[in-house]
């Protein structure tokens, strides 16, 4: 038995398929017959194309057209004549292997295009890498992993996955185990919107695991057993199917109001990576969206996403969301996000660097590009922005200030914006959690981000095993945090809301209800469970457990003085 973080919801008994990126060796060698190798490298230039193109055909089903276009850009550069030719005359001339030939090709043009200053060819340098790695492994016969093919119930097993591995899952994948990663990791993020069970930071994974193993993936309590006996199965088959029978039973709530039973109403929203989850918030009943996280649209582009495209993007989910409201994160990119197109520069400690507002407020020219996409989008629902990772009162004041100056702009070119969009920030760094009260003068609301909140004020990565002891959102010491924020809001008349993976912790809803938290954003799969905890609380009870609670000295002492109420 293996045990990892349980980050996402779910029981599951199915075969693993185990992500590995094959090692390629390439050997200079001379070849007898120049003929039979040109013959077998263009045979394997034909295979490539048709993966390429399988792939893209499979993907299809998932992703849009503008997410499709790097497959289109990889056809084109397999069936560029320049590639055949130069690798031809290499075998031809020279007498080496094809597998060689096509490696020197990729290192020379490679080389070429990161030397240009440019991001356009920079991308380029993407697509031939990854054009002759396909090539590569189809001339020395090695399988490249293709998660779109997977046709039957499958757990996938890998040291992590990425966001493009992410795009790939198709219906068959039931969940994910991983050998890094923590609750609030990437990877679990994108398993809860995808509604499917994961198991992250399972340390040994990887080694203990093959591809067609038989593994039961717990989600609920972080445990995978391999090759279990029949007994074994047949008990974690009941135990998924208890989930699923309570998951149902909670539907009933779908369209209920979220509200005590001394009749304090909260709001209940979901969190977004994109429109295909805006869905999931509407079929789990969230009354709105209280994170979307524009990331995504950045680090799944091939290079920095246009105006008109974020405002498509935008658009789509303001009128997705029926006049419900949503809250848009401005770009929070760095840290353990990164892009294709743009290098980051060498930090020791990313996290603590050049990240979120702070690189928005040094390059204007993509905050601007934002703001404009947002505000023209406003009109289509109900928008609230939000700037992340702000620390100081003068950079809220400045980012408002580049939003208040495009939003001029536009309306000069006769441009329709709402009147009526809110402009907030996250409290996700302790300095903002202390000056609330002076913050809340300036912004319309604030949005705590817990995963971030408490990494800072522990000081512990939230990606590092490690230290996940650390990672205590019941710790009294995160709860002033928190109480201190919701009272800066409410004494100058504003709400605050909470994005991070806290809010649906169904031992913590009861705590920040007492604390007063107007909102709660979770993942859409957390919603209806939550609201079934609110339906059966004392808001009056809730506040004497709340002031209990920060008053006590350890976690534990939280969490037993919360169960002790709820029992
Ligand atoms: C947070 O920090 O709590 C948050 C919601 O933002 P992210 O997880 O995207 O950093
Ligand atoms: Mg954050």
């Amino acid at each position: 038995m293996l045990k990892g973080i349980a980050a996402s919801a779910g029981v599951s008994v199915a075969k693993a398929y185990k992500l590995e990126t094959p090692k390629v060796v390439i050997e200079n060698t001379t070849v007898a017959d120049k003929a039979a190798e040109v013959a077998k490298f263009e045979a394997a230039l034909e295979k490539t194309k048709a993966d390429i193109e399988g792939v893209k055909e499979r993907a299809a089903k998932r992703l849009s057209p503008e997410e499709l276009a790097v497959f289109d850009a990889h056809l084109m550069m397999a069936g560029d004549p320049d590639l055949a030719g130069q690798i031809k005359a290499t075998i031809e001339n020279d007498g080496v292997n094809a597998a060689y030939a096509t490696d020197a090709y990729a290192t020379m043009m490679v080389n070429l295009f990161e030397s240009m200053d440019n991001d356009y060819f920079r991308e380029r340098a993407a697509d031939i890498k990854d054009v002759t790695f396909r090539l590569k492994c189809n001339l020395l016969g090695l399988e490249i992993p293709d998660l779109t093919a997977i046709a039957e119930p499958t757990i996938i097993v890998a040291y992590d996955l990425t966001p493009s591995d992410t795009a790939q899952l198709n219906e068959f994948v039931e969940g994910f185990a991983t050998e890094i990663g923590g609750k609030t990791s990437h990877s679990a993020i994108m398993a809860n919107s995808l509604e499917i069970a994961a198991v992250v930071g399972c340390s040994g994974v990887l080694d203990a695991i093959k591809t067609g193993d038989v593994i039961a993936l717990d989600a609920l309590d972080g445990v995978i057993e391999v090759n279990p006996d029949e007994a074994t199965i047949a008990a974690y088959k009941e135990k998924a199917a208890k989930y699923l029978k309570e998951k149902e039973e909670l539907k009933v709530l779908v369209n209920e109001k979220s509200i005590t039973e001394d009749g304090h109403e909260v709001e209940l929203a979901g969190n977004i990576g994109g429109f295909k989850d805006v869905e999931g918030v509407l079929k789990n009943g969230g009354e709105g969206v209280g994170l979307f996280r524009t990331e995504f649209l950045y680090m799944d582009s091939e290079n920095w996403p246009t105006e008109e495209d974020q405002f498509q993007a935008y658009k789509q989910v303001l009128e997705g969301m029926q006049g419900k409201k949503v809250v848009v994160r401005t770009l929070d990119i760095g840290g353990d996000k990164k892009l294709k197109y743009y290098d980051f520069p060498e930090e020791m400690n990313p996290f603590l660097g050049y990240r979120a507002i702070r690189l928005c407020l040094d390059q204007k020219d993509i905050f601007r590009t934002q703001l404009r996409a947002l505000c023209r989008a406003s009109i289509y629902g109900k928008l609230c922005i939000m700037f992340p990772m702000i620390a100081t009162v003068q950079e809220f004041r400045d980012a408002k200030a580049v939003f208040e100056e495009e939003k001029a702009k536009l309306i000069a070119e006769g441009v329709a914006v709402a009147d009526d969009i809110q402009v907030g920030m996250m409290v996700e760094i302790p300095a903002a959690a202390m000056l609330a009260d002076k913050f809340a003068q300036y912004a319309d609301f604030f949005s705590i981000g817990t995963n971030d909140l408490i990494q800072y004020s522990m000081a512990a990565d939230r990606m590092s095993q490690k230290v996940s002891y650390l990672y205590q959102p019941w710790n009294p010491s995160i709860l002033r945090l928190i109480a201190k924020t919701i009272e800066g809001a409410h004494s100058n008349g504003k709400w605050a809301g909470m994005c991070g993976a806290m809010a649906g912790e169904p031992n913590a809803v009861p705590i920040l209800l007492g604390l007063g938290l107007d909102e709660f954003s979770m993942s859409a799969t957390q919603i209806l469970a939550a609201r079934k905890i609110v339906k059966s609380l004392s808001y009056e009870e809730c506040k004497k457990l709340a002031a209990d609670c920060l008053d006590k000295d350890t976690m534990d002492e939280v969490l037993a003085c919360v169960k002790a109420a709820m029992a």
